[in-house]
């Protein structure tokens, strides 16, 4: 039995994580792996109920369990998210970026990562004013960088692709932090030598998603660079519909949507609940290789095969050219399973 905590977030959240727990329960019931889903509240609305964006019974409840499944929250998602992972040290976030079929997508033949730095740059919330102007800190480690670059080549190890890690910087302007993370990254790439290596400056990176996104296999970058490339490369396989991520430690990990609240569609019963789906996915697959468990594995793969032969099949949501509301799209999911 796997503990599985879930922050039900703000605007489509709720609903999203409806359909997470429809998809948990069915494999529970069907597929005889089983979950104990406790639902949370952190975001806009704990803040406004409580006063507190991440109440204490939150935090406690999720280190209690063996695996975390986050929602989108609203405004408030830097004092949710950004602490949760600098709380719990989960300084991976892992953003694939894969074609599935009939998408409204540039191309049909990606399948990429993107191996993002989760704990530092802009995001450690050290800004401050100065007189008339506005400063913030960019703090780049060498240790931060060696252990995202590590986990980008083991990445790129396990895949069963092209073996290379494109590592994305701005190290010709910001010759001191980015200088660093070149550096760290190109350190680490001795010690894989039938890795292939290259470097890319994050201006030509973005042309280049565009241009020939099927040349990348593994991306490592660093926080907020890696955030704008994984909405650019959610977009060239079909949008952010389609797009999980999941954050992960060397004890613990949290997966969630790349997307946020999308307050513009919530409560509509139109969002499409693939990417917290394929978020289960990737939860799968770390809680099997944690556990020496085979069949999280393999029930992971299934709940992809099933995602991707439902949108063959053109069952698909309205963001991604389809007609289905939220719950159809989950029931066809949960009944094929
Ligand atoms: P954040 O900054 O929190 O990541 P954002 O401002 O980038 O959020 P999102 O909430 O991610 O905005 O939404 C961007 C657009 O994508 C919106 O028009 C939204 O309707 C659409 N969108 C996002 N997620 C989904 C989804 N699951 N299904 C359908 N459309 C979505």
């Amino acid at each position: 039995m796997y503990k599985i905590s879930l922050i039900t977030g703000d605007g489509i959240g709720p609903e999203l994580s409806e359909s997470v727990i429809s998809v948990l329960n069915t494999i529970h019931d069907r597929l005889d792996l089983k979950f104990d889903i406790t639902k949370l509240s952190a975001g806009d609305k704990a803040l406004s109920e409580t006063g507190n964006a991440l109440p204490d019974e939150t935090v406690a409840a999720i280190k209690q369990s063996d695996a975390c499944m986050k929602a989108p929250v609203g405004e408030s998602a830097a004092d949710v998210i950004v602490v949760l992972r600098r709380m719990l040290d989960l300084y991976a976030n892992i953003r694939p970026a894969k074609s599935y079929p009939h998408m409204p997508a540039l191309r049909d033949d990606i399948d990429m990562v993107i191996v993002r730095e989760n704990t530092e740059d802009l995001y450690t919330g050290k800004e401050f004013s100065l007189g008339n102007a506005s400063v913030a800190l960019r703090i780049i480690s060498e240790a931060a960088s060696k252990r995202i670059a590590k986990y980008a080549f083991e990445t790129a190890t396990q895949r069963d692709s092209m073996k290379k890690v494109t590592c994305v910087h701005k190290s010709n302007v910001m010759r001191v932090t980015d200088g660093m993370f070149a550096k760290s990254c190109t350190d680490v790439s001795k010690d894989y030598p039938d890795i292939t290596f290259e470097q890319m400056y994050v201006d030509a990176c973005a042309m280049n998603l565009i241009r020939q996104p099927e040349q990348f296999d593994v991306v490592v970058t660093t926080n907020l660079f890696g955030d704008i490339l994984s909405d650019e490369s959610s977009q060239v396989v079909g949008g952010l519909g389609m797009a999980p991520a999941a954050n992960i430690g060397d004890n613990f990990a949290l997966f969630e949507p790349v997307h946020g609240a999308a307050f513009d569609i919530a409560g509509q019963n139109i969002a499409n609940p693939s990417s917290f789906l394929l978020s289960i996915k990737m939860m799968l697959d770390w809680l099997g290789n944690k556990h020496n468990d085979s069949k999280c594995v393999k029930v992971g793969e299934r709940l992809e095969s099933t995602i991707f032969d439902l949108v063959k099949s053109g069952v698909k949501t309205k963001d991604i050219g389809g007609t289905s509301s939220t719950t159809e799209f989950t029931k066809q999911i949960t009944d094929n399973l």
